[in-house]
């Protein structure tokens, strides 16, 4: 009997690896655009209490309705308009699940975050791509305006992950009044860009527009999972009906509710960060890069001659790890670099300083 039992993959994901973050043991970690501070100690102190408080044998509130409420106060819409997950990642996943699908079609602008390309794969959702420009990265903003109007989700991301920039919100508005479907707005980053970036604005004017947000970064909250998505009130009916009920667990509710509490006390790490990537950005340019992308992010994309060689130096004879895109698509010679703390970024700077005298 058992031989006649085949377990097969289903044959479209055949060539398909396990997601690699490139992970490493190093002294220090500039790869996952992860906050390098931590959370401030008050806020520390009061996650501890919460989830001393936490009734671990009992199953957490499905939508996690508390957690809704206090994201729905703080960013003045309604708790129906609100979603949250595990992680941005799940966020997405779902949303491709309740909207993309068989005879569906994503909207993807590469190079950009590969999870999108990824779960629409994974959902069997078409992948309608428009690289952005070269030289700067920016959208081509008339084919996204042009595909807009036969995708079902057009995924926008900014700041931009590896390339750091922002989109306009106005550009955006007139965007979503032509898209046929949902513009998904990725502001995974934008505690991190200048005042009046983001387009969470959008969303009182326009029924399709909606927007990602993640505690996993500027929040200093990547080990627990918890992203959230704000979106019309039939966006979240739809991700809450295909949605592992249960996905953000009791802790990651209630140490998530501790820090839409205590969000003021990020402001400092989050301007230490926006000061140390413009010091970053502009000592780089100093090192042999051949090009060093302004960012709106917490990290910094740089081209530089022979850059996986590079990446594995800096690894293996500095202790740095650095995130290596340069056999990505449009990214050939590329390396992410998140910024870290000033004594972090001070070296990396000089790592890279002495591999670009070596090469001149
Ligand atoms: N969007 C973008 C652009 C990202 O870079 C990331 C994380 N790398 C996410 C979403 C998801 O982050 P998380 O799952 O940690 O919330």
């Amino acid at each position: 009997m058992a031989s006649d039992i085949r377990i097969r993959l289903r044959d479209d994901l055949a060539d398909l690896k396990p997601y690699d973050p490139g992970l490493s043991a190093q002294e220090i970690v500039l790869s996952a655009n992860e906050n390098p501070f931590g959370m401030p100690d008050c806020v520390r102190e009061a996650a501890l209490s919460a989830v001393a408080d936490v009734a671990f044998e009992r199953y957490p509130d499905p939508l996690a309705d508390g957690l809704r409420d206090d994201i729905a106060a703080w960013h003045g819409v309604e708790r129906s308009q609100v979603i949250v997950g595990n992680g941005g990642d799940e966020l997405i996943f779902d949303l491709l699940l309740a909207f993309g699908g068989r005879g569906r079609v994503l909207l993807d602008c590469p190079p950009t975050f590969s999870i999108y390309a990824l779960y629409a794969k994974l959902t069997d959702t078409e992948i309608v791509a428009i690289p952005r420009n070269a030289a700067d990265f920016s959208l081509d903003r008339k084919a996204v305006e042009h595909a807009a109007e036969s995708a079902d989700i057009v995924m926008i991301t900014s700041p931009n992950n590896p390339t750091g920039n922002t989109v306009d919100p106005d550009w955006v508005a007139s965007l979503a009044e032509r898209a046929r479907g949902i513009v998904v707005v990725d502001e995974a980053y934008i505690e991190f860009a200048d005042e009046g970036s983001s387009c969470a604005g959008l969303m009182r004017d326009h029924g399709n527009v909606a927007i990602l947000r993640t505690f996993s970064k500027a929040f200093a909250l990547a080990g627990v999972r918890c992203g959230y998505l704000l979106a019309p009130e039939g966006v979240v009916d739809g991700i809450a009906a295909v949605r592992q009920p249960y996905s953000v667990d009791a802790i990651g509710q209630a140490v998530s509710r501790v820090v839409v509490a205590h969000r003021d006390a990020y402001e400092d790490a989050i301007a230490t960060i926006k000061e140390e990537r413009e010091r970053l950005t502009s000592a780089l340019r100093d090192t042999g890069c051949i090009e060093v992308w302004p960012s709106q992010g917490n990290f910094v994309l740089v081209r530089m001659p022979g850059a996986h060689a590079a990446y594995e130096r800096l690894r293996d004879e500095f202790s740095i790890l650095t995130r290596d895109f340069s056999r990505s698509p449009f990214l050939s010679d590329c390396l992410r670099i998140t910024v870290g703390t000033p004594q972090e970024n001070d070296r990396v700077i000089a790592a890279l300083a002495s591999l670009g005298k070596e090469s001149s």
